[in-house]
C-alpha cells in the first residue's frame, strides 16, 4: 500500500502539470471504492492551479475553485505519459494542452477520486478527523505526550492511528521504533519524556529520509515516472525477520500486533 512518503513522491513527480489546461477526460465503466457523486467530466477545460497532499490524499486544485481528491487505495498508481492506451485497470485519465496524459490505474479498485469545492476540503469526510502531518511543527513531543497519556494500547498500534499523526504506516513505525530504541510491545502511557522526544524525532527522521529516497518500493509501487523508490534498501527491521540486527547481531523478531507485522530487536529496543 502506498504510504505518505510514496504519495509525497508522486505529488512531487506530477508538479509539471501545474498551470496546464485539461483538454480531455476519460473514465472507465468500473466504479472505484467511493465514487465521486460529481461528474468528473465537468473539470474539462479547467487549469491545474496547485498540487498538494494531506496524509495519503493527493489534492489537485483547479481554476474553478474545486479540487480533485485522489486516494490510491491498495494498488493505485498515477503516471504521466505522452501516450494513453486505455489499459484494463486505467479508471481515470485526463489529457493536458501539452499533449501529456495523467493516468490513474488501480487493479484492485480500493482507491477513490472525489471532486469538491476548495472550501469543503477541510471538512471532507476522509480528511476532517486526521491528526497532524508528521513533518509539521504541530507534531512535537508536547503534543505526542498529551496524546499518549493514560493510553494502555501498545505504542506501535497507537502511532498508526491517523487521528494521532497521519501517514506513519507499518514500515515507517517499525523503522521509527527501532531508531528510537523503543519496543513495539510497550504500552503508550509507559513512555517517559525522553522516549517521547526520541520517538517524535525518529518519526520525522525516518519519514524525511523515505521521502528523500522516493519512498519504499514494496509490492508494485512506482512513482509518476514509473520509477521505483529505494527506501526499502535501508530498512533496518521491516521485513527482516530472523536476519541479524545491524546494531547488535541478534536476530530480528516478527510478531503480529493488531493484525499487522511488527519487526524489532529485543536487545536494542526496550
Ligand atoms: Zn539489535
Amino acid at each position: 500500500m502506498p504510504e505518505l512518503p510514496e504519495i509525497e513522491t508522486i505529488k512531487l513527480g506530477i508538479q509539471s502539470i501545474k498551470n496546464l489546461q485539461i483538454t480531455e477526460i476519460y473514465r472507465s465503466n468500473h466504479r472505484l471504492r467511493i465514487d465521486s457523486a460529481h461528474d468528473l467530466s465537468s473539470i474539462n477545460t479547467q487549469e491545474i492551479v496547485d498540487i498538494t497532499r494531506r496524509a495519503r490524499y493527493l489534492i489537485i486544485k483547479l481554476s474553478n475553485q474545486k479540487s480533485l481528491i485522489i486516494h490510491l487505495g491498495m494498488s493505485g498508481r498515477i503516471t504521466l505519459s505522452p501516450q494513453f492506451y486505455k489499459l484494463k485497470h486505467d479508471h481515470f485519465a485526463c489529457q493536458f494542452n501539452n499533449g501529456q496524459w495523467m493516468i490513474y490505474n488501480d487493479p484492485r479498485r480500493f482507491g477513490f477520486i472525489d471532486l469538491i469545492n476548495n472550501d469543503d476540503i477541510k471538512n471532507h469526510k476522509m480528511l476532517k478527523s486526521l491528526g497532524p502531518e508528521p513533518l509539521s511543527t504541530e507534531f512535537n513531543p508536547d503534543y505526542l505526550a498529551r496524546q499518549i497519556a493514560n493510553k494502555n494500547i501498545n505504542i506501535k498500534t497507537l502511532m498508526m492511528d491517523n487521528k494521532i499523526v497521519v501517514g506513519v504506516g507499518n514500515i515507517y513505525i517499525n523503522e521509527s521504533l527501532f531508531d528510537a530504541k523503543i519496543s513495539p510491545l510497550r504500552s503508550a502511557k509507559s513512555l517517559n519524556k525522553k522516549e517521547v522526544e526520541k520517538l517524535t524525532n525518529s518519526i520525522k527522521k525516518i519519514i524525511g529520509n523515505a521521502i528523500e529516497m522516493g519512498g519504499s518500493s514494496i509490492s508494485d509501487y512506482q512513482n509518476a515516472q514509473g520509477e521505483f523508490g529505494s527506501f526499502q534498501t535501508v530498512h533496518k527491521v521491516y521485513d527482516r525477520a530472523n536476519q541479524k540486527c545491524f546494531s547488535c547481531n541478534c536476530n530480528i523478531e516478527r510478531i503480529v500486533q493488531n493484525q499487522r507485522s511488527s519487526f524489532f530487536c529485543k536487545k536494542c529496543q526496550k
